[in-house]
């Protein structure tokens, strides 16, 4: 029984231009511990987990037992119902202020704190009931004015806490919630385009996806389909049992590059949700951002230097990358010249174990699809087409630089 044992009708496949920019850099380029993220410094007090491997989350539908994802009153101490729309948030040290939502499992929930660019020193914070405790899911105290953080749960109607913490004497914001009808899915249906943040991970062994130090939260905001896909591929590798990937840029939560919020944009793309990069597997297992060659610099970027290739799973890789491929709305991915021939060869292993549908492997060589570009020897990146849907195949998109 295979999961791909569904039939999917090939796409097209298309020729690219060939451009001469390159991608600025790529989040987390930078050695290990550069730690420019969200949850580098947990500067404020008891903060989050740290997005580090082990969770005690449930895992969404995973368990058994009678335990019910709606928190009784008070489990956490000071909350208060958040409403839907604009909320007023006051806090200060030892005062937090923690909102307290019920999500319904086909509701995606968006919590945006903004505040006055003059303060700082203000920690957003994500905590979901798994049945017996509060579990914190992540925070975020990076960026000027600006903190987000999304939740979902498809499992059942689960009970989330929003918490604001500061340092600030009289703290004071405004915090948005915004429901949005969602569900996981290999396809998308309808609103595909809407600009959505990637949920926090309930629990990496099960969502296939887990965030670092290094990952920027308000960096993490993709079209409704990209995060559908990307979602969709992480909790495919989580039912092959393979470790959760890490995602890293999409678009900012106003649809630009990330970066541009700090005047030094990290990507030539990355607008509009299209654009997403992540982790690569290795042979260990493991799928976290280390680049898998000897690298050398040139004038459009690093690259890796030929027959360096090392510790990379080619087999992994592809059944990730295949799992974008199935939703036909995949344009155009980057990856590092010395990888691909790594992955098409992992992508015919993975059709003769039934791991990956036949009809998607001349996508893996069609030099569109899958593509060189500087600077990718470390992580994959995946864009999909912003064209309408209701065309029977994609048209070919020009190409432009990641
Ligand atoms: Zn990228």
């Amino acid at each position: 029984m295979s999961y791909w044992s569904r039939c999917f009708a090939s796409v097209a496949a298309a020729l690219g231009l060939l451009a001469c920019e390159l991608e600025v850099t790529s989040p987390s380029d930078d050695a290990p511990g550069g730690a420019s993220g969200d949850g580098g410094t947990g500067a404020l007090g008891p903060g989050g987990d740290g997005g580090s491997a082990g969770s005690t989350v449930g895992g969404g539908g995973a368990g058994a037992g009678v335990t019910t994802g709606i928190a009784p009153d008070g489990a956490v101490e000071g909350e208060h119902p958040g409403e839907d729309g604009d909320n007023v948030v006051t806090a200060s040290p030892g005062t937090d202020d923690v909102l307290r939502v019920d999500a319904e499992p086909d509701e995606h929930i968006g919590f945006v704190l903004s505040f006055d660019t003059s303060s700082s020193d203000v920690e957003l914070e994500l905590t979901r009931w798994d049945g017996g405790s509060p579990v914190v899911l992540g925070y975020t105290d990076a960026g000027a004015g600006l903190r987000t953080l999304a939740a979902f749960d498809s499992s059942e109607p689960r009970t989330f806490w929003i918490r604001v913490r500061t340092t600030r004497d009289a703290f004071e914001g405004t915090l948005a919630i915004t429901r949005t009808p969602f569900s996981d899915g290999p396809a998308c249906d309808e609103d595909c385009d809407r600009l959505l943040q990637l949920p926090l991970r309930n629990d990496p062994a099960f969502d296939g996806y887990d965030w670092t130090s290094s990952t920027i939260f308000r960096y993490q905001f993709g079209r409704r389909d990209l995060v559908m896909f990307l979602r969709h591929a992480a909790r495919t590798m989580a039912l092959a049992g393979r470790s959760p990937i890490l995602p890293e840029d999409l678009s900012q939560w106003d649809g630009q590059t990330p970066g541009i919020d700090v005047g030094a944009p990290r990507h030539a793309s990355h607008q509009d949700g299209k654009d997403v990069d992540i982790s690569l597997y290795g042979t260990d297992g493991l799928a976290l951002w280390r680049s898998y060659c000897d690298v050398e610099y040139k004038s459009d970027g690093r690259e890796c230097i030929p027959g360096t290739a090392a510790d990379f799973d080619g087999r992994a890789n592809a059944e990730l990358f295949g799992a974008f491929l199935q939703s036909q709305r995949v344009t155009m991915s980057f990856l590092d010249g010395e990888l691909i021939p790594l992955v098409q060869l992992g992508a015919e292993d993975a059709v003769d174990a039934d791991a990956l549908d036949a009809t998607l492997l001349p996508l893996y060589s069609d030099g569109q699809h899958l593509q060189h570009w500087p600077n990718h020897d470390n992580h994959i990146h995946v864009r999909v087409s912003e064209a309408e849907y209701g065309a029977s195949a994609l048209a070919p998109e020009p190409f432009a630089a990641p």
